[in-house]
């Protein structure tokens, strides 16, 4: 019996980049894993993700390594997902920078997690001891070792069963939004950032279609509570915003679509990896897209006891 099968039934919950990731990994290594999560397919944050595949302003120095591993990740093994059209941040290129088709990315990962393991799409409502395992309510699903996965939905989770954890806080950081846009005469070819203003190819092949983020217009947003996750006002936010800001290119862009979600987050910014109750561990990061990768690795390692000293620093 190797390391993995010994960890008996594992449930991952969440379906998002790190979720489905982890899972792909466990699977791979021969554990028996059921994939829970509430929505099918793209989840929030994964879904609203600006997805640029970077280690820009990332500090301390462990951190901005270990995002620049995550890079290194995509690079090596995500020639069907990670497009690396390097980066211009305030006049600064990056050629080792891209963005991440998330559709593409969840879809790999969820073929292999079905390969062996099973995907279940269902709300748990908490974590409870049963006489048979770890149940996780509402989805019938009981487990011997669960990782919770669930971004934003993780601390309710973990609060289900044990006492609220310190470093996950109540893992929700600050709401964004990811704008997809037709432009004809638009050129974005490569990952743009110029003043908190994000600019990026929405496909290679379709240089039309651009994915825009502005962090300006979040705060703005945020000032107005009640229009923040409204399509319409975020839309012609982001209009004036590039109109100021990019000119032409883009005077005759269309919205295709508006994604809101607040950023999965711990209370310090920094990754959570860890166990936190018997049978119970966690992954939880914002630049969740940079390090899905590398994180599910690390983790998958981690639960079998292989453990990488870079995690000290990210305990729960
Ligand atoms: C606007 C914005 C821009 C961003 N830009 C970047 C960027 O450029 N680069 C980068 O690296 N990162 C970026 N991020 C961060 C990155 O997108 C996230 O870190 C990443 O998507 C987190 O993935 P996740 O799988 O942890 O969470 P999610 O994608 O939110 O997935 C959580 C999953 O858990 C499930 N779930 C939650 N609670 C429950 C429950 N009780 N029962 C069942 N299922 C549950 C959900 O359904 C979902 O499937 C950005 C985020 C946002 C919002």
């Amino acid at each position: 019996m190797t390391d993995h099968e010994r960890l008996g039934r594992v449930a991952v919950v969440g379906a998002g980049v790190i979720g489905s990731a982890i899972a792909a990994a466990l699977v791979d290594r021969g554990a028996r894993v059921t994939q829970v999560s509430e929505s099918e397919g793209l989840s929030a944050a994964s879904r609203a993700s600006f997805a640029w595949v970077n280690a820009h302003g990332k500090m301390p120095e462990p951190y901005r390594a270990l995002n620049a591993e995550g890079r290194a990740w995509h690079a090596r093994h995500g020639a069907s997902w990670f497009v690396p059209t390097g980066s211009i941040v305030d006049g600064v290129p990056d050629e080792r920078d891209g963005y991440v088709d998330v559709d593409r990315f969840l879809a790999v990962h969820r073929a292999r997690v079905g390969a062996t393991g099973a995907v279940v799409t269902g709300r748990v409502l908490g974590l409870g001891r049963a006489r048979t395992g770890i149940s996780l309510e509402g989805t019938g699903v009981v487990a011997d070792t669960v990782v919770i996965a669930a971004g934003t939905g993780t601390a309710a989770l973990v609060g289900s069963l044990t006492s609220p954890n310190s470093r996950i806080g109540s893992a929700r950081g600050p709401r964004g939004f990811a704008v997809r846009l037709r432009a004809p005469s638009a050129a974005v070819g490569r990952v743009v950032v110029d003043r908190g203003l994000l600019l990026r190819p929405d496909h290679p092949e379709r240089p039309d279609l651009v994915v825009a983020q502005s962090l300006a217009v979040e705060q703005r947003l945020r000032s107005r509570p009640s229009s923040a996750d409204d399509a319409a006002t975020i839309w012609t936010e982001m209009r004036r915003e590039l109109a100021t800001r990019v000119g032409g290119e883009v005077r005759d862009a269309e919205p295709v679509s508006v994604h809101v979600a607040d950023r999965p987050r711990s209370a310090d910014g920094y990754p959570v990896l860890g166990w936190v109750a018997p049978g119970v561990y966690v992954v939880l990061s914002h630049s969740g897209v940079t390090l899905a990768l590398l994180l599910a690795d690390l983790a998958a390692r981690d639960l079998v006891g292989d453990i990488d000293p870079r995690l000290e620093a990210y305990r729960p």
